[in-house]
This record gives C-alpha cells, sequence and structure tokens, in this order.
C-alpha cells in the first residue's frame, strides 16, 4: 500500500475526549474515529489491525473444533421472555418496537438465540457434542460509555457455545475452549492472567477470566506472588485473620455519645479509634423482603456477591423505615449488640476474631464501646462476607496477595443448563431417554485484543505492534520521494510484497521528521529508512520500532533480510 492512496489520518495533537492511552494513540494514529457516544469507525490502517485479531480468534475457534455460524443481531423479544433474561440485563439490553408494534432487541450476546438453533436441529446424542461460534457485532446500553474500543456501546465480540451430553462433556469442551483462549492472547503478543470469576449476568456455576494486567484496567484482580493464585475481585478470598496472639482483657459493654456522628470516618475521628476496631453493620432485606444484617469491620466492605452465596440471590441494603424498625434508631448507629428486632445477623469472618471493638449503639446519636463478639452477641453466622484488601494473605500459600488493574478480554463459563432447560434444549440417550443438554458459554472482546495490546506495548512516541497483528509489517520510508531513493523504494516495494511481506511505502512528499514521526505513531514493526549517505554507501537502515535498535543491511540483501525477520517474529508468536 502506497501512503498517498491510503487513508491515514494522524493528528500531532492530542484529542481532548481521550483518557486512555490505547484511545488517544489509536485516535492520533488514525486507526478509529468516534461516530456517536459508544460508537467507532475503524478507519483502514485500524481495520487491518482488528480483522487481524479476528483472524487469530478463529483460527484458534477452528483449530479447536469449534463451527462457525452468523445469528442475527435482531433478536425477537419473545425469546428473551423464555430465557427469563429480560430483567437481568434490564436498561443495558437495546430494545426497539418495530413497525408492526413487535419488540426487538439488539443482541447484547446470543444465549437464547444459539439454544433456538441447537433445539430445533439436534435431538439425538449422536449429534452432540457440538461447539458453535461466531465473530460479531454486539449492543449494550452502557450507562456512560468510554475509553475508546474498551468500554462502546457496539463492539465486536467472538462468542462461543458448546452443547454436551454431560458434566464430563462440559469439562471437555470447556478446557478445549480454555486453551484455545491461552493460544489466542499468546499469539496477539498479549501478557495476560487467568483468573476465577464469578459468573454475573449470564449465570452458571464455574468460570474464569482472561486479563491483561496494567493500570488502564477498568477491573480489580487480585494476585498471590507465590504460588500463582488469581481471582477477580468478587471471587478472591483471603486466609481468615487470627484472633490477636494475645488477648487483652475484654473490657466491659460502655455506651458513649456521638452526636450526628454517623460514618466510619466521622466515628473513629470522634472516639480516636482506627477503623479496623469499628464494627460496620448494614441492614438488608432479603429476596422476599425480609430484613437481615451484616457486619463488617470498619475498614472492610461488604462483597454482595459473596452474600449472596449466603443468604440468596435479590437482597438489598434496607430502606430508613427499615433500618428504623430493625434497629431502633436512625441511619448510622447501627450495632449487633441491642438491636430492636430479633433478626439475623451474619458476621463476615473478620469481626468474629475483634475484640473490645466500638459499634452503634442502636439508639439515635450513640456508639458502645467494650464490644466483644461471642460474649455480646452469638458467633452462630460467620462467613467471608467481604473483598479482600491489601495486607491479606493468599488463600493457599499465605504469602501476602498483590492487588492490581486489569483489563478483561475473555470470559468462559460452565453454563450448565440454564438456557437449556428453560428453552428445552433436549436429546435422547442410547436408550431413547430424554435430557437436558449441558451448556458452556465463551466470550473474547476483540476490540479489546487490540485497545489492550496498545495498553501494554505502546510507548511515548506512539503505537508498538507485535508482528501478528501489526497493520503492514514493513514501512519504507524514502527521504526523497524522487531520482534514485524512489527508484530503490520501490524496487524493494516490489521484492517485498513478491515475498508476501506486507509492505506500506510512505511516498508523500512531506519532510523526514514528519515522516519518522508518524512512523512512530502508527507503530510498524520494522523501518526502512532510503536515502542520505547509506543510500550512496550502499546499504540502508532498518529500524526496529519496539527496542528504536537500528542496524545498516547492503542494499542487495535488505529483502531478504526484511523476509526473514518478518517470517521469525510471525512464527515466534505463532508458535504451538
Ligand atoms: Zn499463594
Amino acid at each position: 500500500m502506497r501512503w498517498t492512496q491510503s487513508l491515514i489520518p494522524t493528528l500531532k495533537e492530542v484529542p481532548s475526549e481521550a483518557e486512555l492511552v490505547s484511545h488517544r494513540l489509536m485516535i492520533r494514529a488514525g486507526l478509529i474515529r468516534k461516530l456517536t457516544a459508544g460508537a467507532y469507525t475503524y478507519l483502514p490502517l485500524g481495520y487491518r489491525i482488528l480483522r487481524k485479531a479476528e483472524q487469530i480468534v478463529r483460527e484458534e475457534m477452528d483449530r479447536a473444533g469449534a463451527l462457525e455460524l452468523h445469528m442475527p443481531v435482531l433478536q425477537p423479544q419473545e425469546l428473551w421472555e423464555e430465557s427469563g433474561r429480560m430483567a437481568n440485563f434490564g436498561p443495558d439490553l437495546m430494545i426497539f418496537k418495530d413497525r408492526h408494534g413487535k419488540t426487538n432487541i439488539l443482541g447484547p450476546t446470543h444465549e437464547e438465540v444459539v439454544t433456538d438453533v441447537v433445539r430445533n436441529f439436534i435431538s439425538s446424542y449422536k449429534q452432540l457434542p457440538v461447539t458453535l461460534y461466531q465473530i460479531q457485532t454486539k449492543f449494550r446500553d452502557e450507562i456512560r460509555p468510554r475509553f475508546g474500543v474498551l468500554r462502546s456501546r457496539e463492539f465486536l465480540m467472538k462468542d462461543a457455545y458448546s452443547f454436551d451430553c454431560d458434566v464430563a462433556g462440559l469439562e471437555k469442551s470447556y478446557q478445549k475452549q480454555y486453551d484455545a483462549y491461552c493460544r489466542i492472547f499468546s499469539r496477539c503478543g498479549l501478557r495476560y492472567v487467568v483468573v476465577e470469576a464469578e459468573s454475573g449476568p449470564i449465570g452458571g456455576s464455574a468460570s474464569s477470566e482472561f486479563m491483561v494486567p496494567c493500570d488502564a484496567g477498568e477491573d480489580e484482580l487480585v494476585q498471590c506472588p507465590q504460588c500463582g493464585y488469581a481471582a477477580n475481585m468478587e471471587k478472591a478470598t483471603a486466609q481468615p485473620l487470627p484472633a490477636p496472639a494475645e488477648k487483652p482483657p475484654l473490657a466491659d459493654l460502655k455506651t458513649v455519645a456521638t452526636p450526628d456522628q454517623r460514618t466510619i470516618d466521622e466515628v473513629t475521628a470522634f472516639l480516636g479509634l482506627s477503623a479496623d476496631r469499628m464494627i460496620k453493620t448494614l441492614v438488608y432485606v432479603d429476596g422476599a423482603g425480609k430484613p437481615f444484617v451484616v457486619c463488617v469491620r470498619g475498614d472492610h466492605d461488604v462483597n454482595e456477591m459473596k452474600l449472596a452465596h449466603v443468604v440468596g440471590a435479590g437482597a438489598q441494603l434496607a430502606d430508613e423505615r427499615t433500618i428504623l424498625e430493625v434497629t431502633g434508631a436512625p441511619v448510622g448507629f447501627a450495632g449487633p449488640v441491642g438491636l430492636k428486632q430479633k433478626v439475623p445477623v451474619y458476621l463476615d469472618q473478620a469481626v468474629s476474631v475483634m475484640v473490645n471493638a466500638a459499634s452503634g449503639a442502636n439508639q439515635a446519636d450513640a456508639h458502645v464501646t467494650g464490644v466483644n463478639p461471642g460474649r455480646d452477641f452469638p458467633l452462630d453466622r460467620v462467613h467471608d462476607l467481604r473483598f479482600v484488601v491489601p495486607g491479606d494473605l493468599c488463600p493457599r500459600c499465605s504469602a501476602a496477595i498483590a492487588i492490581c488493574r486489569g483489563i478483561e478480554i475473555g470470559h468462559v463459563f460452565k453454563l450448565g443448563t440454564k438456557y437449556s432447560q428453560a428453552m428445552g434444549a433436549t436429546y435422547q440417550d442410547e436408550a431413547g431417554a430424554s435430557h437436558t443438554m449441558i451448556m458452556g458459554c465463551y466470550g473474547i472482546g476483540v476490540n479489546r485484543i487490540v485497545a489492550s495490546a496498545v495498553e501494554i506495548l505502546a510507548d511515548e512516541q506512539g503505537l508498538v505492534w507485535p508482528m501478528t497483528l501489526a497493520p503492514y509489517h514493513v514501512l519504507l520510508v524514502p527521504l526523497r520521494v524522487d531520482g534514485e531513493e524512489m527508484a530503490a523504494a520501490e524496487k524493494l516495494y516490489r521484492e517485498l510484497q513478491a515475498a508476501g511481506v506486507e509492505v506500506l511505502l510512505d511516498d508523500r512528499d512531506a519532510r523526514a521528521g514528519v515522516k519518522f514521526n508518524d512512523a512512530d505513531l502508527i507503530g510498524v514493526p520494522l523501518r526502512v529508512t532510503i536515502g542520505g549517505r547509506g543510500l550512496k554507501e550502499g546499504s540502508l537502515e532498518v529500524r526496529d520500532r519496539a527496542s528504536g535498535e537500528t542496524v545498516k543491511v547492503p542494499v542487495a540483501d535488505v529483502a531478504a533480510h526484511l523476509t526473514a525477520e518478518v517470517r521469525s517474529r510471525l512464527a515466534a508468536l505463532n508458535k504451538d
């Protein structure tokens, strides 16, 4: 491709709308442009990169035995009513009425559609297992689309769905996808971590997330530097906290006046205590509307995902009236001792080992000190109910855990029978008995592969692509666009194309500085400078974009040198 015939609208200035490195650079390098909130055009250079990521995903899905199909974005509401999932997605669903008054959904995911396909065509154990996948546009009405293509309302996903006769089959299908994901992200040159995850709105029992650790990530992940334990924030657990080695004498309960001191910060400042000496007490109502109380240490936060495992789904914080009824006090003065109503009190494990703590007194403008779990209230409902914090110890090996940020690029779920049961996807076994199929589902955010590669590889000058994702393998920069420089560039251009190397020729009549800056900005892995003294002496300068290192190569050898370099880099990333 010749630069003058392409469409690469690079920008010198930093776009004001962009917060993240990837967003800024993808705009500046002419890869993407925003059309409207959360919707981006991939310009030709950007689209080449996206298609390369897509192709790697496709090759590995095919290699894993998955079958590609293409399902409509447009989905009838009835399917979502069959699965019972309308409410789960709520306002994130893009919904519209067509001219006949029928309600349609622009699919955020395709479990319903694929289950409908399978129930129509598969009825026998002989047709199973099967894994179907597509690479397709999804819609999600994000409340706040941002970070460029990392959190957009329209995005490209690879979604795969496995159907098996039994759990052992699901395990195999899941493992095939898991292994394919590892290969995909390695081929894309991404450093990634696999973390244990909760299942979120898709439901199901076991799942893992593939995360690229980087500061720009929206998610937090927990890692053990010692044993490799990794989990996302919702799922992460820690070693139970020990009781104090030397237990001080137990103080008596004492009510102290704390006028208008409601928050943990206010009360700790007022009482001169650190937050880890406070018991934070929260009133909830369960799915059936029955109130209960949860206590965590003042410096900890309730993990509602963990809470749901204990009390069931649908619990939410109580309103002011319920808090008054349960505690006998206005908001801000709740505590586990002396609740007005006898309701279940769930304690986080860290609370159970506290000594001489402070909590609300269940009366207005008062707290109590000398609170001792076990003595002052029962320890019959102790669970892990909190998020881990820095300083916690690994649940497996007791080393200190590390918490960092990451971008989620893939997710694998063991779904079970949630959709197949609701929608009647069954098969007959050898004896003719009917069973519900067991499903798994597997997603990759293709845009996120591209954006996370930018986040972790780019430098101050611009983008840096691994050879597998690069829009072109080689960029030729003749210093003049006439005379012998251009003749040498044209010759090399033809030779490289003949060798199967993807080459971009910067044939713009522009200053060398402009061309070099743009070269660094768009991040083609190998740049060849054609001209100056080198050419007179019979050599060309080949520069590696990632390291900035240059080598001089005799003119006659340049095509062979570049071809070998491109092939070896591709082979290194694509290796088994
Ligand atoms: Zn560990």
